[in-house]
């Protein structure tokens, strides 16, 4: 099996994959990214813990224009993951009104988002309809 490293740093290509979140040990605020201080209380203090990998879309917006390279259209949605939001695409599934609605049950998926010279693979996630 080829080599695969996450292409953010809070992916963990475990079996399952999972998300992990900083978080504020006072008053359990998470976040993806490094944080100095806590923004709902300034407490300093942060722990690792795994987002549970299924949630409900909260909103989402089908984009259509994009970047020279980048695939349209795509599903841009924020999904509840049992009270941690996380900002991620939709995938595995038509990016139309028909085929995402709020409320939909989905779950985290990786996939391969390029391979580099020497096989490695490089792996986003997203997250799928929980019923297919
Ligand atoms: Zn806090």
């Amino acid at each position: 099996m080829a080599q695969q490293v996450p292409l953010v740093d809070y992916l963990v290509l475990d079996e399952p994959p999972h998300l992990l979140a900083h978080e504020c040990t006072q008053c359990r605020a998470r976040y993806f990214d490094h944080r100095n201080a806590c923004a709902r209380c300034f407490g300093a203090e942060f722990r690792d813990v795994a987002v549970v990998g299924e949630g409900e879309v909260r909103s989402f917006t089908i984009v259509s224009f994009a970047a020279p390279g980048v695939a349209v259209p795509f599903v841009a949605a924020v999904v509840d993951c049992d009270g941690t939001s996380v900002k991620g695409n939709i995938i595995n599934t038509p990016s139309d009104p028909d085929h995402v609605r709020l409320g939909m049950k989905v779950r985290l998926a990786t996939y391969v988002v390029g391979t580099d010279s020497s096989g490695t693979e490089a792996v986003g996630f997203g997250f799928e309809p929980a019923q297919v």
